[in-house]
């Protein structure tokens, strides 16, 4: 049987399928996979290096292989080139959003899989920009600061120079020297030295200029790699950080600190009925509504498609849980309609998990309980608010 017949593995294909394609080991009792690449000099020294490498070969090529049948998924381009970097170790992050849809029973279809390829794509985008703008910013205050240097150096040169030239103009008349041509010549050439200085200072002043509006440009830039696009609201890339920050403040001023993913219901029938555009404006809504809870203790962000992440400090979990829920309440109860042909949206409604981010052990483990939780809530019936409980107790809603 090939290494990914399901019905030979011991795993239902969707639960133990993604173990085997990243060679982890099943929670069934089955031998530990073997590694992806095996380890140099394991091999046999007489074995040529084609037949130490072929095994290591085949096992790749099973492990796409599972991948792609485990999913149900079609043997194309994209597909392969997912699977191979899944497989791989390429794109971690893809391989771990694969895995965790699939510990929840969800299907990797084709079409999530796009959209999580390109969102994981944008959020590699924004990343690569905010680290290129860092390091321009670190690279900017480096040559501000030697330029403040080279100017004060410049500027302590430049009355020096002037005190020579006053020297030397009182020592031609007092001392009435034969040597007076010489003292003109040293006098013209301090003055010309002098003036020289005075073109450096101004050039100086123009270059500090502008490393200012250089630096204007990027504060902007890394605005913009914060900002999502469509909604205006904080990007995936800055929630992270910004929960690490709320994080470290929370801990420092022994302050509370929830967490929450919400999430938009039924969105693909909007989309699908509405088309694409009528879609980003819903979101655009939702984004509003959210967004107006937060302030400078409670950060709204669009982590995703149409999911949202709130963080808020200082207030416990159950009034964070009604200052969520007071937002969801007034979406539910309005009653929207598509502008472009007047077709009510019917009513748009949201899900969301929300968890007391210090009662884990770090930001992703928090954030998972609170995915955990709005996972939760999409399963007991949607629009509502659940409440994840220290692992393990069980789930509970407010009432
Ligand atoms: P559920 O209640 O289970 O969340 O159902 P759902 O239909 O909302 O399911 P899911 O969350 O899987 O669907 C998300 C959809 O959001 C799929 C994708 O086409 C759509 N989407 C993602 N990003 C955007 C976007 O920027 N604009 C629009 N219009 N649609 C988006
Ligand atoms: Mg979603
Ligand atoms: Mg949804």
């Amino acid at each position: 049987m090939p290494a990914h017949d399901p019905q030979n593995s011991g795993d239902s294909p969707k639960k133990g399928g993604w173990r085997r394609w990243l060679s982890l080991p099943s929670h069934a009792k089955t031998p530990e996979a073997a590694p992806l690449i095996a380890p140099l000099g394991a091999a046999d020294g007489e074995l040529t290096p084609r037949e130490s490498w072929l095994p290591a070969k085949r096992r790749l090529l099973a492990q796409v292989a599972d991948f792609l049948i485990d999913h149900g998924l079609e043997i194309l381009p994209f597909t392969l080139s997912v699977a191979y970097d899944c497989v791989t170790g390429g794109s971690p992050q893809l391989a771990q959003r694969i895995l965790e849809r699939t510990e929840k029973g969800l299907p990797v279809t084709l079409k999530w899989l796009e959209e999580a390829h390109s969102a994981q794509a944008r959020d590699a985008t924004a990343e690569a920009m905010a680290k290129l703008v860092g390091q321009l910013e670190d690279s900017l205050s480096d040559f501000g600061r030697t330029m403040a240097g080279a100017r004060d150096a410049n500027g302590t040169y430049s009355v020096a120079l002037e005190g020579h030239v006053a020297d030397l103009q009182n020592a031609g008349q007092d001392m009435n020297l034969t040597g007076g041509d010489l003292i003109d010549r040293l006098t013209g050439l301090t003055r010309h030295m002098l003036n020289h200085t005075r073109t450096v200072e101004s050039e100086l002043v123009a270059s500090e200029a502008q490393i200012r509006s250089l630096q204007t440009g990027l504060d902007e830039a890394r605005l913009l790699a914060n900002q999502d696009h469509l909604t205006g609201l904080p990007n995936r890339r800055a929630f992270d950080e910004l929960f690490e920050r709320e994080l470290r403040e929370a801990k420092l001023g022994d302050e509370t600190l929830c967490v929450a993913f919400c999430d938009i219901d039924h969105f693909k029938r909007i989309n699908d009925t509405h088309g694409h555009p009528a879609g980003d404006r819903v979101i655009r809504y939702v984004a509003e509504t959210l967004g107006r809870i937060a302030d400078a203790k409670c950060h709204v962000a669009r982590h995703g498609g149409e999911e949202f992440a709130v963080l808020l400090r200082g207030i416990n979990l159950g009034d964070a849980w009604a200052r969520l829920d007071a937002a969801r309440e007034e979406i539910a109860q309005k009653r929207l309609v598509n502008r472009a042909n007047d077709r009510p949206f019917g009513r748009i409604t949201f899900s969301g998990g929300i968890a007391d981010a210090l009662a884990y052990r770090n930001a992703s483990a928090a954030l998972k309980a609170a995915d955990d939780a709005l996972f939760a809530a999409k399963d007991s019936g949607r629009n509502r608010i659940l409440i994840a409980g220290n692992l393990p107790q069980p789930l509970r809603e407010v009432a």
